[in-house]
């Protein structure tokens, strides 16, 4: 458990990960986190537990290192402060974190932290679904969203410059499918221009947290689908948000307090084991996605071949170039023969598999206009970019010659 231990602050995320955040001296010194399956923590004296108490509900602060006596584990428990303690290195810039057992508990978490009655949230489109559906779901409860369209950084500044009530501005980028990308840091100086500093918010799931660092940008939060790249193995559901104030994430705290979706201690072990391979995975999966996508290229059923390394805009391959360290584990491919040839394609795959979701150790197909996006309308989809012909692969840590074969194979079969 927690040793805020300032003698790893001086080492890199990916040795942090492995030395700072699990104590073994609080777990009968195994080399592992045991699991600690408890709803409800026994105090010492009726003292403890009000001091507990009013640490928890903020009426005292705590001292210098102190942490509160675990209480009840909807508030938190070991291994919920185990895993926010070693997910913190992992996110430059950050210190602090808070998990969720969902992605969209933590976006939903995240946002009802900061909104008010009557204020407004600024967010690019397309975001992922779940996303676009609370903001939409908050509106008739007094919340005014303001959409702008990813990789527009003139209508963003003028968006955030120009809202009312300004509580937060949402960035998902790169977008999905599309991976239209949002340029960070001028988004957060944009915002720290207006007078009522909204908080600065990225859904970072599908770079971070190896290849994109929204923190260092200027953003105050950056929030997870733990559920993807994170967890890795498409075996669990979580949510993560790292913030770069302490204020922020405890008030994310008392916010998830009161709605009970912290991640429940056994789905916090199995993150937890996850963290130290997330690079090594994520750079694999980046170098087999570069070396499919421009293979795939020029190839005469496709009309595009959507990646970081094949950007054409000058404005996005700068942004590309600015922002991220790679270009990640997703690509996407259109077809000219449109949704016959995808689907001819889908069918045709032996090794890639079909399947929403991503960041797994293998690779996942989907059609996003017939799936994921199905819930947008018409002028929706074709503002985002979401054609017929659109293919989304989330490519895995197999070989990657096998999976070119297999691409090739269902591309000469349509
Ligand atoms: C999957 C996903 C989410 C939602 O996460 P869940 O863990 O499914 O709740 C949010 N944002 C992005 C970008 C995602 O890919």
């Amino acid at each position: 458990m927690a040793d805020h231990d300032s003698a790893h602050n001086d080492v890199r995320p990916r040795t942090a990960v492995l030395t700072r955040g699990f104590d073994p001296g609080l777990s009968f010194g195994s080399a592992r986190p045991a699991v600690f399956r408890a709803s409800t923590y026994v105090f010492p004296s009726p003292e403890a537990a009000e001091h507990a108490f009013a640490i928890t509900t903020g009426k005292i602060k705590p001292a210098p290192g102190e942490r509160a006596d675990l209480i009840y584990s909807r508030f938190s428990h070991p291994n919920s402060e185990i895993l926010e303690d070693q997910i913190v290195p992992l996110e430059p810039g950050a210190t602090d974190a808070a998990v969720f057992n969902s992605g969209m508990a933590a976006i939903m978490t995240a946002l009802l932290a900061v909104l008010r009655p009557g204020g407004s949230v600024v967010y690019t489109t397309p975001l992922y679904g779940g996303t676009t559906g609370l903001i939409h779901f908050l509106e008739p409860w007094g919340v005014k969203g303001i959409p702008v369209r990813s990789g527009d950084s003139k209508a963003l500044d003028e968006a955030i410059r120009s809202a009312k009530d300004c509580c937060a501005v949402l960035l998902e980028t790169p977008a999905n499918p599309t991976l239209i990308m949002t340029d960070i840091e001028r988004a957060a100086e944009s915002a720290a221009r207006h007078p009522d500093r909204p908080a600065v918010m990225v859904d970072n799931t599908f770079l971070g947290p190896t290849f994109q660092h929204p923190l260092l940008l200027g953003a105050d939060v950056s929030l997870y689908s733990g559920t993807k790249y994170l967890g890795g193995f498409s075996d669990i559901l979580a949510g993560v948000a790292i913030g770069k104030s302490l204020d922020l994430v405890q008030k994310m705290r008392s916010r998830r307090n009161m709605f009970g979706n912290i991640l429940q201690p056994d789905e916090c072990w199995l993150l937890n084991s996850r963290l130290p391979t997330v690079s090594l995975r994520m750079n694999r999966q980046s170098k087999n996605a570069q070396r499919l996508a421009e293979a795939l290229e020029g190839h005469k059923q496709l009309s595009s071949v959507i990646y970081p390394t094949l950007f054409k805009d000058p404005e996005q391959k700068r942004i590309f170039e600015k922002q991220c360290a790679y270009p990640g584990g997703l690509f996407s491919i259109d077809f000219k023969g449109g949704k016959a040839a995808a689907f001819d394609f889908l069918r045709n795959l032996r090794i890639a598999r079909s399947a929403v979701s991503l960041g797994g150790l293998e690779t996942l197909t989907c059609h996003p206009k017939s799936t994921t996006h199905s819930g947008m309308t018409g002028p929706e989809l074709a503002e985002s970019g979401v054609t017929d012909g659109l293919v989304r692969i989330s490519v895995g840590i197999e070989d990657w010659r096998d999976l070119l074969a297999d691409f090739e194979q269902a591309l000469a079969a349509i």
